[in-house]
């Protein structure tokens, strides 16, 4: 099962399985025992979350951009004719898989009630058949 839960927020050992940090800044004082893995790749990037933390993007605005930012080329891209890495669509792939066999939890530095927080719409891009 795919989750999402602030990284704030108590753990749950056997419930929240691997727990993934999916923001770009892993935050100061952060101890690393709140996450097993830290994917800062899976977090809008810096300017993103300038403009949509600063107001200059609504949440809607945001909400495209980041997901067009997920599936970004890289310059490894050009590199390849055939089999491109489109962003981090085959990390995606892996997490869908790892949530099919046992729980994944996707987490954030929002706070547990903040429903505009990208981790939403991580795990409902996850479950969906975009990927
Ligand atoms: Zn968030």
């Amino acid at each position: 099962m795919l989750k999402t839960k602030s990284v704030e927020s108590p753990i749950d050992r056997d419930g929240d399985g691997l727990r993934i940090l999916a923001t770009r800044f892993r935050g100061r004082g952060m101890s690393t025992d709140r996450y097993d893995v830290w994917m800062p790749s899976l977090g809008p990037s810096e300017q993103l979350l300038q403009a949509v933390q600063s107001g200059q993007q609504s949440w809607a605005q945001f909400s495209r951009e980041f997901l067009k930012e997920l599936f970004m080329d890289g310059p490894i891209d050009s590199r390849s004719k055939t089999i491109k890495n489109h962003g981090q669509k085959f990390t995606l792939r892996l997490i869908k898989d790892l949530a099919r066999k046992g729980n994944v939890t996707l987490m954030c530095h929002c706070a547990e009630d903040q429903q505009q927080c990208h981790r939403h719409l991580l795990q409902r891009l996850i479950a969906s058949n975009k990927i």
